[in-house]
């Protein structure tokens, strides 16, 4: 079992979009003042719970003349607004502590009215499935859905979207049951690089498609376009929608690449080993707009979603592998070499490396070992929160 998202686009009729509208802006304005109120609090050194916040900022609000509008809206949407500026709080909180992995986080930022990306989420309770297949949602109706594919089982929870580009979609929160491949013998090292997308150890490579750099100059003429326009008129806002669609068809084209390779990958292999990398370094490095257009990070959580789904395994290898100086045929270290290289021959054996190639041999070599020493514990991990993006909803792609 795993807990995944399935996102479908919406279609709104003119009325519903503005009661769209209208509940996401409620949203972020509870999710501003809940924040406000924790930091208020904190300054006067006043505890508060989390309920007497909660009714601060939507209850109560209500009543007040400056709030009263909230009223018009989900009240469950709110409530949702309130949680997730607690869940923003106690996870700073708990960066500040130490008791956070990761980065550092910073104050949780309030939502702003420009933001591209708009949201709110509803509990089981609050939305309906109506059984034309319309999606109903308080104060704004039965909204079309178009089903591109069936939802595996009911959902717990909806959060509802308009991107940038002004479209409008459903995310649905649902379990889903594994769907186990037949057991393969075969496991695989892959080796990530920008060349090459990746490069395996039996020597497959697949290309990198970098579909930023491919759009980069449609891109850039749609930015001037941009530039050129007054701030506030309708041109303005007509050219800034399409520099976000042409950013949704990168982020399309990349995505789609990630889960078609990640499924052959995972239907292929029994075990994949990679490379843990170090990519919030790289992303700051002079190659960081190639780090970003390659995506590793995405691709590698979608990998592990998959191999979750179809149980398999993905064994992550520690950075500290010296993957491209050792001779994967005899093992000797011959020391660093610049990127230029790409092929070299081991004085050691003779044998002529295809430098990718023979990293992903030692990445492969490195994880079975270090699975060898784990043995007995247990490799798969247990269910994940559904991250954003994980499942799609186009055929073919999942
Ligand atoms: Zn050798």
């Amino acid at each position: 079992m795993a807990i995944v998202r399935y996102r479908y686009r919406l279609d709104p009729g003119p009325g519903q979009r503005q009661m769209l509208a209208r509940t996401f802006g409620c949203a972020r304005v509870v999710f501003n003042d809940a924040l406000r109120c924790r930091a208020d609090a904190h300054r006067v050194g006043e505890r508060l719970s989390d309920s007497a916040i909660q009714s601060r900022v939507t209850a109560q609000a209500k009543r007040t003349p400056e709030r009263a509008w909230l009223a018009e809206v989900s009240a469950t949407a709110l409530v949702q607004a309130c949680g997730d500026a607690r869940l923003a709080y106690a996870n700073w909180f708990a960066s500040l502590a130490g008791r956070r992995k990761g980065r550092r986080l910073g104050h949780p930022h309030p939502r702003r009215r420009k933001d591209r990306r708009q949201s709110f989420r509803l509990t089981r309770q609050s939305f309906a499935l109506r059984p034309n297949g319309r999606l109903s949602v308080p104060k704004v109706g039965d909204l079309r859905v178009r089903w591109s594919r069936p939802l595996p089982a009911p959902p717990s929870s909806v959060t509802v979207i308009r991107e940038a580009d002004g479209r409008t979609y459903a995310s649905f929160v649902v379990e889903r049951a594994d769907v186990p491949f037949a057991p393969v013998p075969t496991e695989v090292g892959i080796d990530l690089g920008l060349e090459r997308f990746c490069t395996t150890s039996a020597g497959t490579v697949v290309a990198n498609p970098r579909p930023l750099r491919k759009r980069a100059r449609t891109l850039a003429a749609a930015q001037r376009v941009v530039c050129r326009r007054h701030t506030g008129s309708r041109r303005r806002e007509r050219a800034r929608r399409r520099v976000a669609v042409c950013h949704r068809r990168v982020r399309e084209a990349r995505s789609d690449f990630h889960h078609k390779l990640a499924l052959d990958l995972c239907r292929e292999n029994q075990v994949v080993h990679v490379e843990d990398l170090a990519i919030v370094g790289l992303a700051r490095t002079r190659l960081a707009r190639s780090v970003h257009d390659v995506g590793w990070g995405a691709f590698l959580r979608i990998l592990e979603a998959k191999a979750h789904h179809h149980h398999r395994t993905v064994v992550r290898i520690g950075r500290f592998v010296p993957s491209s100086q050792l001779c994967s045929a005899c093992g000797r270290r011959d020391g660093p070499k610049p990127l230029s290289v790409r092929q070299w021959t081991c004085p050691g054996c003779g044998t002529t490396h295809d430098r990718d190639a023979n990293a992903a041999r030692n990445i492969l070599a490195a994880g079975q070992a270090e699975r060898q020493n784990a043995r007995g514990a247990d490799v798969r991990p247990g269910p994940r929160p559904a991250a954003r993006g994980e499942a799609r909803t186009r055929r073919g792609a999942a």
